[in-house]
């Protein structure tokens, strides 16, 4: 058997240690050898606080106790995300983490709801979905396994404090195998006839060589984009936000779900975790000066600051590859997204997911490098177009913004499934990437626009009776939503971070 590949990791933030527990987790020793550098004089960006349901997929693949994490991470539940003033000033809506609809209905719930509405229903998609009203009413239990019934049709994410979820990560990769060196890279060594990365020199001298190069250096991207030299592709004409502050405050309320308010300039994010509530105002420099959104953030807080805030400047966009010669970026080294709709660490996991069965030998064989990029490049495109909507369809023209995104030009793959939907209520769907036909319904009905028309398999049911189904199929969810226990409650029963104790099993909370 040829010898294991050697991996080198550098960077020590959320994608590092992702990287390196999935590494050591999910390939035998015999084919890989993995090692990380970081530099806590460098520090991580590590503000991170809301997820998207897939992370469940990637802990448990890896073996991860979920209450242990949770304690660990002072986290929560997370059943989807509040979306305040999008649509126009006083809108309201829940991208929620489950269908609209009984679990066995599919795709012909929402015809039928546009029909009624035509009727005369006044109710709001939302109050079709378990998870929005378990979400508006604080409420959480686990998703219940028999398919039929109407709490089966959702799934959760987390709120955690990012730090220490890549400390968790840590923990974990370091006994199972994972190397870990302390130092501030000085240089980067190539080879000079195919200008593969041999070797990283320490400040201290240290020199580590490696086979392959995981670049998890952050907004630097320290090899895939200063030593590699690999563009980027910029997409700030279509997400002009490239500011944030992010300041915690007193814990507030724990409701399991983000809350996103849009602002004068941009958005603001709220997000309750156990020992405090993350805030940050995500703007755009081109609309508003930084003292300004600092003062606008701190004006608009539900509890006490614990902190000045902290200033984070982005550009949105990503490397035109994420993979060049033998060395893959993952996470801000390969692109960075606004967070709202949770997806720089869904964006880490994908990468890392998609890499570990691409995993090359030795010497790397060009067809597992296209693949890979050609999946990385689904998913930026997939996220790009998602995030582009909800400022697209917003109505307000109260500030120069929302009149900006409003009146510009939306990429081609966007304005396509924009147009469909207008037309006749289809979802585009496809199997590569994020954002189901639910994401997508809830924010196109939340954000104002409704189709011109629908299916007709939606007229074969009786009027008296459609309208029946929708009544009865509200009650049984407000029933089942009363019935749950209340999300701080279950907190503290399953994996309060406070004091420590023993978890709760799981099914004992069923
Ligand atoms: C305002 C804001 C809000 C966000 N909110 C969310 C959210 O809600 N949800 C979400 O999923 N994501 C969110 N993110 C993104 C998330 O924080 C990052 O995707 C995630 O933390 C991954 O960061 P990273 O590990 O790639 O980089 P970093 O955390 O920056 O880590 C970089 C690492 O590289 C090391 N390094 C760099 N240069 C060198 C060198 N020369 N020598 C040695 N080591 C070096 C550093 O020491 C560090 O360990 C947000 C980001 C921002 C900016």
């Amino acid at each position: 058997m040829s010898e294991p590949l050697d991996i080198v990791i550098l960077g020590g933030g959320t994608a590092g240690w992702m990287t390196a527990t999935a590494l050591v987790s999910l390939v035998p020793p015999t084919r890989c050898r993995v090692r990380l550098v970081e530099s806590e004089e460098i520090g991580i960006v590590g503000v991170g606080e809301a997820t998207f349901p897939e992370i469940k997929y990637f802990n448990d693949a890896i073996g991860i106790d979920e209450a242990e994490m949770m304690r660990a991470t002072n986290a929560a539940f997370k059943l989807g995300i509040e979306f305040v003033d999008w649509g126009f000033k006083g809108s309201r809506y829940i991208h929620p983490f489950g269908i609209h609809g009984p679990a066995n209905m599919g795709h012909i719930f929402h015809h039928q709801w546009l029909r009624a509405q035509r009727m005369g229903l006044k109710s709001d998609i939302d109050e079709y979905s378990f998870a929005a009203q378990a979400a508006r009413n604080c409420r959480f239990d686990f998703p219940e396994t028999r398919r039929s019934t109407i709490n089966s049709a959702y799934t959760y994410a987390y709120h955690f404090d990012a730090r220490l979820y890549s400390l968790y990560m840590r923990h974990l990769a370091e006994p199972r195998g994972a190397v870990r060196t302390e130092g501030k890279v000085r240089e980067v060594v190539q080879d000079p006839q195919s200008g593969d990365i041999r070797s990283l020199v320490l400040e201290s001298g240290e020199t580590i060589s490696g086979d392959l190069f995981i670049d998890c250096s952050g907004f630097r991207s320290l090899l895939l984009g200063q030593t590699l030299g690999v563009g980027w592709e910029d997409w700030s004409k279509w997400l002009p936000c490239d500011r944030a502050f992010a300041v915690p405050s007193e814990r507030d309320e724990l409701s399991p779900y983000t809350r996103s308010t849009a602002m004068e300039a941009g958005w603001r994010w709220r997000i309750p975790l156990q020992h405090r509530t993350g805030n940050g105002y995500v703007f755009s420099s081109g609309f508003i000066d930084e003292d300004e959104a600092a003062a606008s953030l701190l004006r608009s807080l539900d509890t006490r600051a614990l902190s000045e805030p902290r200033l984070l400047k982005f550009q949105t966009g990503h490397r035109t590859v994420s993979w060049e010669k033998n060395c893959v970026a993952v996470g801000l080294a390969s692109g960075f997204f606004e967070p709202l709709e949770s997806t720089s660490i869904y964006l880490v996991q994908a990468a890392i997911m998609q890499l570990v069965p691409l995993l090359p030998a030795k010497s790397i064989d060009p067809r597992l490098r296209d693949e890979f990029n050609r999946l990385m490049d689904v998913q930026y495109e997939r996220i790009r177009d998602f995030l582009i909507l909800h400022y697209k369809l917003s109505t307000r023209d109260d500030a120069e913004i929302w009149r900006y995104c409003a009146a510009m030009e939306v990429p081609e793959t966007l304005s396509r499934k924009i147009e469909l939907f207008r037309h006749s209520a289809i979802i585009e769907e496809y199997k590569e990437g994020l954002f189901s036909l639910t994401s997508w319904l809830s924010v196109f009905i939340g954000q104002g626009l409704i189709p011109e028309n629908y299916s007709p398999f939606a007229d074969t049911m009786p009027e008296d009776k459609l309208i029946a189904q929708f009544d009865e199929f509200r009650t049984e969810i407000q029933e089942r939503v009363e019935e749950m226990r209340r999300h701080d409650r279950f907190i503290d029963l399953y994996c309060s971070a406070e004091p420590p104790r023993a978890p709760v099993a799981a099914e004992a909370l069923q």
